[in-house]
């Protein structure tokens, strides 16, 4: 039986509200009680058919929409998010499992995307070149680069949508997209406010599905001009290749194992206390999270005292319960991983200063996790562990801490505190991350892009940069 307070769940094709009829579907859990929330609507092969069609056909509409009108019904659409955002919070977490005040937060966060990107529909701006023969006028226009396929995980189920429709919708583009199937009833909701401010049939679409075959179907229509994905790094190479197989942008933000360089002259306590938050957020489901801290010698072991000290003091429970700070993790497979992260660790010497287990009872719970002396030949060292475990780790020398941070493959988040203002330079020049934060763990902002380097994916979400991927160049010399 349907959950009172969870809303039924839909795919939302060419303007309509899809009931699951003979549809295959999926259970959405409830991942703080093991409960069945609901069930999902699984698109057939023919629904994503009628979806390109849908979304060859809305963007035509779309494009020619004049730019103040886009932004107008971007607008409304955030305003009604704010409305409904105790509603919407209440459906994330519901669904996913982080603190009522997280999910609030981030339903206002994604309203502030819509905003700020409706701005930008109005500046998109092309340039006049001057020629260098007489009675040649050249123009460089900019133009939305066509129906978009958008992929988005179930860790941050509004913000991340938000930040891909957000600005391909500013763009001129129309867009489909698969939310990650275990939090689903909150880009429906978002979906919701955009139907409801007007925003022309078919020009956003929301599908769910077998995750593989939706994005080869996606993909590989030559409908989709461009497409976009949050997640993994090996799904994030899979839907490249694909891509390229249509000579296809791809815009990717994929995982990250986030350093943090905590230098002996730095406000230790401040590293210490707000990198436990850090961590711990989100029950460490956050790509750009603090992962790995390397300490300098000589304040390593009042860094980690204050660190253990600070993650003790964190509240668990369900999401939904007045108080708590770090709620379950998403799934069964994610608490799986957790225990042979630790397990792997300590079988090759690592210490568990606190933590290390799942909580037992329902949901998928497992504690706040601190493992020093993990060697580098631990798994953990290598993985992202995606979950609630940080990694403590001395280091010597700036050359021997940037080192270690730049050693994987990585380069999503990076971190360092310091009060030296040349250690800070070099830092921030060193670190090989898209997104830095130095003395402090806030490094998101709508106006600032969003997005990595190395193998945690290119391209830029977020800021004046994250409207650039969904707009096309075009050339016209005229005599
Ligand atoms: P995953 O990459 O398998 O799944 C992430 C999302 O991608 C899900 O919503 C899933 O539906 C979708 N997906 C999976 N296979 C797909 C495919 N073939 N085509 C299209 N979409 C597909 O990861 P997971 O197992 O759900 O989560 C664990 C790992 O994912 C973490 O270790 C982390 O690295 C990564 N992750 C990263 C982010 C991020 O914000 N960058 C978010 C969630 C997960």
């Amino acid at each position: 039986m349907q959950n009172p307070t969870y809303d039924s769940l839909y795919l939302f094709i060419n303007g309509k509200w899809l009931n699951a009829d003979d549809r295959d579907t999926a259970a959405v859990v409830n991942p703080a009680t093991g409960n069945v929330l609901g069930r999902l609507p699984l698109a057939t092969e023919a629904d994503l058919a009628l979806a390109l069609d849908v979304a060859r056909d809305s963007f035509d509409v779309w494009r020619h929409t004049v730019p103040a009108e886009r932004a107008r019904i971007m607008k409304r659409a955030a305003e009604l998010m704010r409305e409904r955002a105790e509603h919407i919070a209440t459906q994330m977490t519901l669904e996913e499992g982080k603190p009522l005040t997280e999910s609030r937060d981030e339903v206002l966060r994604a309203a502030e995307y819509f905003e700020w990107f409706a701005e930008e529909a109005r500046r998109i701006h092309g340039r006049v070149v001057p020629a260098n023969r007489p009675g040649v006028q050249q123009l460089v226009k900019r133009q939305a680069i066509g129906p978009v396929a958008a992929f988005t995980p179930w860790n941050f189920p509004a913000i991340t949508p938000a930040r891909k429709l957000s600005a391909a919708l500013a763009a001129g583009c129309s867009v489909i997209l698969k939310p990650g199937e275990e939090s689903p009833a909150t880009a429906l909701a978002l979906a919701r406010c955009l139907d409801e401010a007007g925003l022309p049939k078919g020009v956003l679409q929301i599908v769910f599905g077998v995750p593989d075959k939706v994005s080869s179907q996606l993909i590989a229509s030559p409908i989709i001009r461009k497409v976009a994905f949050t997640g993994s790094v090996p799904v994030g190479r899979l839907l490249s290749e694909r891509a390229a197989d249509g000579v296809k942008p791809i815009t990717l933000e994929l995982g990250g194992h986030g350093p943090v360089l905590v230098f002996a002259d730095a406000d230790i306590d401040a590293a210490a206390t707000g990198g436990a938050a850090n961590r711990f957020r989100g029950t460490g489901q956050i790509c750009i999270s603090s992962t790995r801290f390397l300490i300098q010698r000589p304040v390593y072991e009042r860094f980690v005292a204050a660190f253990v000290a600070a993650t003790e003091k964190l509240v668990i429970g369900d999401g939904m319960a007045a108080g708590t700070q770090v709620g379950p993790l998403a799934n069964q497979r994610q608490l799986e991983k957790m225990e042979l992260l630790v397990a792997d660790a300590v079988a090759q010497g690592a210490k568990v200063l606190i933590g290390g287990k799942r909580i037992a009872g329902p949901g998928y719970f497992f504690q706040p996790t601190v493992l020093a002396d993990v060697p580098m030949s631990a798994r953990i060292m290598h993985e992202e562990p995606f979950g609630p475990i940080a990694v403590m780790r001395p280091f010597d020398a700036l050359e021997d801490g940037l080192a270690e941070a730049n050693r994987l493959p990585y380069g999503l988040s990076a971190y360092a505190f310091t009060r030296d203002a040349r250690t800070a330079i070099d830092v921030g020049d060193g670190l090989e991350a898209g997104m830095i934060g130095i003395n402090q763990y806030r490094i998101i902002a709508t106006e600032l892009p969003f997005g990595g380097m190395k193998e945690s994916g290119h391209g830029s979400e977020g800021g004046t940069e994250g409207i650039e991927h969904y707009l096309t160049n075009k050339f016209i010399s005229q005599i």
